[in-house]
């Protein structure tokens, strides 16, 4: 290789000193740097484009074609509030290196990881930043096609950032697309029956309301809506959209959530929901009439009235509810709530995924004294996470 194929390394390597690793993806590591001048922190993607056994020659320049496609793209969004920044960006023949601002806590699915569930506030707040964002994507036509918990970032003070445009792509209006491209749990159907048929119409925009209505699905349970361990049967699931709110942390979410969710998952693309329906959703509207409080002297004998009201029903509901007992614990652990709470995180630790829970699948079983059932238990677990791109 020449001097003039090292240049844009060089200059990278001249202004940054790289750190540890971040984040892994197909053909790109993710890394700490810091700015040599001002000690400032980024972090930088380096793409690998080196010519090598693993990869032939046309699979290197698609991903260069790929990756000069996500710089461009990155630069038509670039001044978004919740769009990762992408500062700085060096090409050599043999590596990109695209620095962005540092995000230091971290892939939103690893804060999932540790929370177990989200609140319906917190997910308020996330997908009402995640649907404005996509608005703002679709209005310039440009389709993400790879949104998920790992492609969003958590900013110091909680805010998400998108980032990831890997498979973004900017479309003619109307356009529609046919390319199979995503996360296997988070596939549109219209995505998966384009692998499937040669002659279908395509696909366009929609797909990224599906791939929300999965997140908001998966903030709220925990586990993600479409979820087998064989990717055929998952697939299956995705085209028949099967899914249900049966598990336990259902019960206390209310219908309005419930409601969303089911018009961003819906398997025909023209009667699903637009981001701008989903922005207008009740969901959304709900609480922003507590944030413009007028305490007029009626506003405020009404909320005394609600506060004695709620008082009095949380103190019947208090005499009535059945004290958690030794024996309760014993027979069935998993049955409260604070216990499922901590057996769903110890889970977590060990497994260092989602575990799914299916009929025969008792997380609790973990956590009995009989050898068998704890074997019961491993034996029905998924074999690999699913997080990988085709
Ligand atoms: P890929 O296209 O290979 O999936 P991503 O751009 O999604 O690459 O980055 C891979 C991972 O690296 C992310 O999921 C995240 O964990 C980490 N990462 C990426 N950008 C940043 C950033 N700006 N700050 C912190 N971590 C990051
Ligand atoms: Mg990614």
């Amino acid at each position: 290789m020449t001097k003039e194929d090292e240049i844009g390394a060089q200059e990278f390597y001249d202004k940054y000193e790289p750190k540890e690793i971040l984040g892994r993806g197909v053909s790109s590591v993710v890394r700490r740097c810091i700015d040599k001048r001002t000690s400032q922190e980024y972090a930088v993607k380096i793409i690998d484009i080196t010519p090598s056994d693993k990869m032939t020659p046309q699979e290197i320049e698609e991903i260069r074609e790929a990756t000069v496609k996500e710089i461009d793209i990155l630069k038509k969004v670039c001044g978004q509030d919740n769009i990762i920044q992408l500062k700085d960006c060096y090409e050599s023949k043999a590596f990109f290196f695209l620095v962005f601002d540092l995000m230091k806590r971290g892939e939103l699915f690893d804060y999932l990881t540790e929370k177990v569930t989200l609140s319906e506030k917190e997910t308020r707040k996330i997908m009402r930043a995640l649907l404005e964002v996509v608005q703002f994507l679709h209005s310039q036509n440009i389709v993400h096609r790879d949104l998920k918990p790992e492609n969003i970032l958590l900013d110091d003070h909680m805010n998400i950032k998108l980032t990831d445009f890997g498979f973004a792509v900017q479309v003619q209006p109307g356009q529609k697309l046919k390319e199979v491209c995503g996360t296997p749990g988070y596939l549109a159907p219209e995505i998966i029956e384009c692998s499937m048929d040669a002659g279908h119409a395509g696909y366009g925009t929609a797909v990224d309301i599906w791939s929300s209505g999965v997140i908001m699905y998966t903030l709220l349970a925990g586990s993600p809506p479409f979820w087998h361990r064989k990717q055929m049967q998952m697939l299956r699931m995705i085209l028949a959209g099967t899914y249900d709110f049966s598990s336990p942390e259902w019960d206390d979410r209310s219908d309005t959530v419930k409601d969303l969710i089911s018009r961003m998952l819906v398997v025909d693309s023209k009667k699903r929901f637009t981001v701008a329906d989903a922005l207008n959703h009740s969901f959304f509207s709900q609480y922003v009439v507590d944030e413009v409080r007028q305490f007029s002297p009626y506003r405020r004998f009404k909320v005394i009235c609600m506060t004695v009201l709620a008082t009095m029903r949380i103190y019947c509901n208090y005499r009535r509810a059945k004290p958690v007992t030794k024996e309760v614990i014993k027979s069935d652990p998993y049955a409260v709530k604070p216990i499922r709470k901590l057996i769903d995180a110890c889970a977590f630790k060990i497994y260092g995924h989602w575990v799914k829970k299916g009929q025969t699948q008792n997380r609790a079983a973990l956590f009995e004294n009989t050898p068998k059932a704890i074997l019961l238990s491993i034996a029905g677990e998924a074999d690999e996470p699913m997080h990988h791109i085709w």
